[in-house]
């Protein structure tokens, strides 16, 4: 049997498999490192008002860049974290950062500014997130109601009495929570009523699809009514032309993030581009 197999698919299976267990054991090592060296650092999307052009926030988007200066994108090394635990530490250190750029922001007169924050599924079932999140605040001086938490579909259905007891608490602090790449984790609709929860987040996917198929009929449309009906604020993710920011105006949505107005911005660009305008 083994000579068979040595010459089969299942040894070629396997040993693919090891060197894909060994390159996540590695990456997580590096990451680890990286983390503890404080060698990630945060870059910030603007969202935008598209009827005037006004900016309203922005989004807090995690950046690794290796020693060797390789970026390793975050849908890569995110659920790396996730995976092994580390994601408590890594989102805890970007809720914190985010926050102490919100205050910084505030010192230089940008007072009307939100700052949107990703917050994971293993993050934010773990029982010590919310008062990380207090201490967060509290250290931070941040008043809450310029801070977004970004939560995904797929969260609402793990553990719904837990997702709906901590948003509950979430809104208590004064913090304003949206859904991201709404659409795409097939929740559903009675649930999400359930919640609450105050923004959905087109995701860019179905913003794309727009540049298809303009119609009517299309996917963003039906989630912006959808928004409306359930008396919540929606954003667009993913704008890269004129033509889904001009679709997506006459859907009446008119909040969004992209290409089209800004890539995810280093701090001091962010400086930069805010001052520039
Ligand atoms: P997301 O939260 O849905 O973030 C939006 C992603 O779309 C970002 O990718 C952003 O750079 C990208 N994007 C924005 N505008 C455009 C556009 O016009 N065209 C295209 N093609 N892409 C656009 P990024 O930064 O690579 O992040 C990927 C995902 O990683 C995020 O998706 C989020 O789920 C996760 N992530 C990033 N930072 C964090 C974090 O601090 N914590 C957690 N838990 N997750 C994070
Ligand atoms: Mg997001
Ligand atoms: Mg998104
Ligand atoms: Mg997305």
């Amino acid at each position: 049997r083994a000579k068979m197999n040595r010459r089969g698919g299942y040894e070629y299976f396997t040993r693919n498999m090891g060197v894909e267990i060994r390159e996540r054991v590695l990456l997580m090592h590096a990451l680890r490192a990286a983390f503890e060296q404080k060698k990630l650092f945060l870059v910030f999307q603007p969202q935008i008002d598209m009827r005037d052009g006004r900016v309203l926030g922005a989004e807090a988007l995690l950046r690794w860049k290796t020693d060797e200066g390789k970026f390793i994108p975050p849908d890569k090394f995110i659920p790396i974290a996730e995976y092994s635990g580390l994601i408590v530490d890594i989102g805890e250190w970007v809720l914190r950062t985010a926050c102490m750029e919100l205050v910084h922001l505030r010192s230089l007169g940008y007072t009307n500014f939100q700052m949107a924050i990703n917050v994971s599924q293993v993050q934010f079932s773990h029982p010590l997130f919310m008062q990380s999140l207090n201490k967060a605040l509290t250290d931070t001086k941040v008043p809450p109601q310029f801070v977004e938490l970004e939560i995904t579909e797929s969260m609402a259905m793990k553990d719904p009495e837990l997702l709906i007891k901590t948003l509950h608490q979430i809104k208590q602090l004064g913090m304003s929570i949206s859904i991201d790449d709404f659409g795409t984790g097939f929740s559903s609709l009675s649930h999400l009523q359930k919640l609450d929860v105050d923004k959905l987040k087109i995701d860019r996917a179905f913003v794309n699809e727009i540049q298809k198929n303009p119609s009517e009929g299309s996917i963003a449309k039906m989630i912006v009514q959808l928004g409306q009906n359930l008396g919540l604020s929606i954003i667009a993710e993913g704008v890269e032309s004129e033509m889904q920011a001009n679709t997506l105006l006459s859907y009446d949505c008119h909040i969004a993030q992209g290409y089209l107005y800004s890539k995810p911005l280093t701090r001091d660009d962010l400086h930069a581009w805010l001052a520039s305008r």
